[in-house]
């Protein structure tokens, strides 16, 4: 299974924005992004008007690195979208949110979705009570995450849903905090992706 395993910031630099890749640390004065807010390398501060073609990508790159995919894996969620009836914009996001690492991340169980992934390939979630380690299976209304049990009292789980005030459970989601466990209520919709996503962008990219 392949991942990114090179510098994380300079992500957010290059999108321009912080895509809280770092779970806590983003949260404090030690984000790179707030010490240098201008994109990586030694051409970062230079400004210029980006082509339409560049709008796209940076756009197509930004959901891509939020989401924690690699190229190939990203294209496929995109195709599967287009596969489904209605928006294709909004079937990406919609398959993008129910991944299995982004409902652990979005559920509080997680800091970032990096952890997330990192924690369900170690094997400490189950779903609908079997044991689950891929971070890409896409989850339907009515799956409920769990802990197993040994992997309840581990300190980076406690440690995040501690920290959870800063990020609230969506409404699509449900927690119960005193048993950590998690249940889809519903297919998130479009409305329910609060990240700002001109999805319109990416689909212009891969129509070219
Ligand atoms: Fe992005 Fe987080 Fe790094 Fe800040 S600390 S630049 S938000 S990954």
């Amino acid at each position: 299974m392949a991942r990114y395993t090179g510098p994380v910031c300079r992500m957010c630099r290059r999108e321009n924005q912080k895509l809280y890749l770092k779970g806590l640390r983003c949260e404090t004065s030690k984000c790179a992004f707030e010490r240098r807010a201008y994109a990586p390398g030694s051409h970062g501060q230079r400004r210029g008007k980006p082509s339409d073609y560049a709008i796209q990508l940076r756009e197509k790159q930004k959901v891509r690195r939020t989401y924690g995919l690699l190229e190939t894996q990203f294209r496929r969620t995109f195709d599967k979208a287009v596969r489904m009836k209605g928006v294709t914009g909004s079937n990406l996001l919609t398959l993008l949110e129910l991944r299995f690492d982004n409902v652990v991340y979005r559920l509080g169980l997680g800091v970032s979705r990096s952890q997330s992934r990192q924690l369900i390939t170690h094997g400490h979630f189950l779903l609908n009570g079997k044991k689950a380690n891929i971070p890409s299976i896409q989850l339907r209304a009515g799956d409920v995450i769990s802990l197993r049990e040994k992997s309840a009292n581990l300190d980076v789980v406690r440690g995040s849903v501690e920290a959870g005030p800063s990020r609230t459970v969506p409404q699509w989601l449900e927690f119960d905090a005193e048993k950590l466990t998690g249940k889809v209520k519903q297919l998130p919709v479009r409305e329910d992706v609060t990240e700002p996503v001109t999805e319109n962008l990416i689909v212009e990219l891969y129509s070219r």
